[in-house]
């Protein structure tokens, strides 16, 4: 469903992504974990060219992003995308967040974008919250909301980077449950977290990054008992 060819990425003079070579088949959930700087997010925003790539390959279901144009778009709006910062429209309320992409994008007519809305309100848990606006919410359920906002473009492919960074703790665990629900409904997912929990429960494999490289490709399992390389033994030491 992704799948990145020896991509090469610099921002100047540093060399950000080292022959990436990762895929991401349908369904599969797969956690990057890594020190900061490592490149973990400059990797999630190559994937629906947020950041431009120097050279190498990357395929969205098959198809080769391409650089600019309608065809990006529409590749772009298969890839959904959620924040550490939840980036909601903060003069729209909870509804529109949801309905405005659907039917701006994908020319749905507003009835039927706010059905689907409410839908995935619901299965996010936030349905009564559907007139507020974001600045009303807890950070757990802005979240929520900016999940739902992904979903109801149907994307083929959910991106996150670091979605409960931001958060409380006691706010953690709701958005972790959707996502962890999301895994399990056979959404193909990468998730970049410094959740362990998460990251041995819901994924079926880890990527370990350090200095622009991915050092470790392997089932969470086999990652935490096993870690290969000294960076990643370091790595864990300090957050296990
Ligand atoms: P963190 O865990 O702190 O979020 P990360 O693994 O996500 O780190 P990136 O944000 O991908 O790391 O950054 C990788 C490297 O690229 C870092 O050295 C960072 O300073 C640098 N970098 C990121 N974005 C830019 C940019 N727009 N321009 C220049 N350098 C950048
Ligand atoms: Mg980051």
């Amino acid at each position: 469903m992704i799948r990145m060819a020896s991509v090469e990425k610099h921002f100047g003079d540093l060399h950000v992504l080292r022959n990436i070579n990762l895929e991401v088949a349908p369904g599969q959930v797969v956690v990057v974990l890594g020190p900061s700087g490592s490149g973990k997010s400059t990797l999630c925003r190559t994937i629906n060219r947020l950041e431009p790539i120097d050279s190498g390959t990357i395929e969205i279901d098959g198809k080769v992003l391409p650089e600019e144009g309608k065809a990006l778009a529409a590749l772009r709006a298969d890839v959904g995308m959620v924040f550490q910062s939840f980036n909601l429209f903060a003069h729209k309320t909870i509804l529109e967040n949801v309905t405005l992409a659907p039917i701006k994008v994908r020319k749905m007519n507003k009835a039927e974008a706010e059905a689907k809305g409410m839908a995935l309100l619901e299965r996010v848990g936030i349905a009564d919250q559907r007139d507020k606006y974001p600045a009303q919410l807890s950070g757990g359920q802005q979240q929520r909301v900016a999940i739902a906002r992904a979903l109801a473009m149907n994307p083929k492919v959910m991106l996150f980077d670091e979605p409960t960074s931001a958060l409380d703790p006691e706010m953690v665990n709701e958005v972790l449950d959707v996502m962890t629900t999301l895994a399990k409904e056979g959404m193909t997912m990468l998730v970049v977290t410094h959740e362990m929990g998460f990251a041995r429960r819901a994924a079926d494999r880890v990527v370990f990054m350090a200095n622009g490289e991915i050092v470790e490709d392997a089932p969470p399992d086999e990652f935490f008992t096993n870690p290969k390389s000294a960076r990643a033994k370091d790595f864990l030491g300090k957050i296990l």
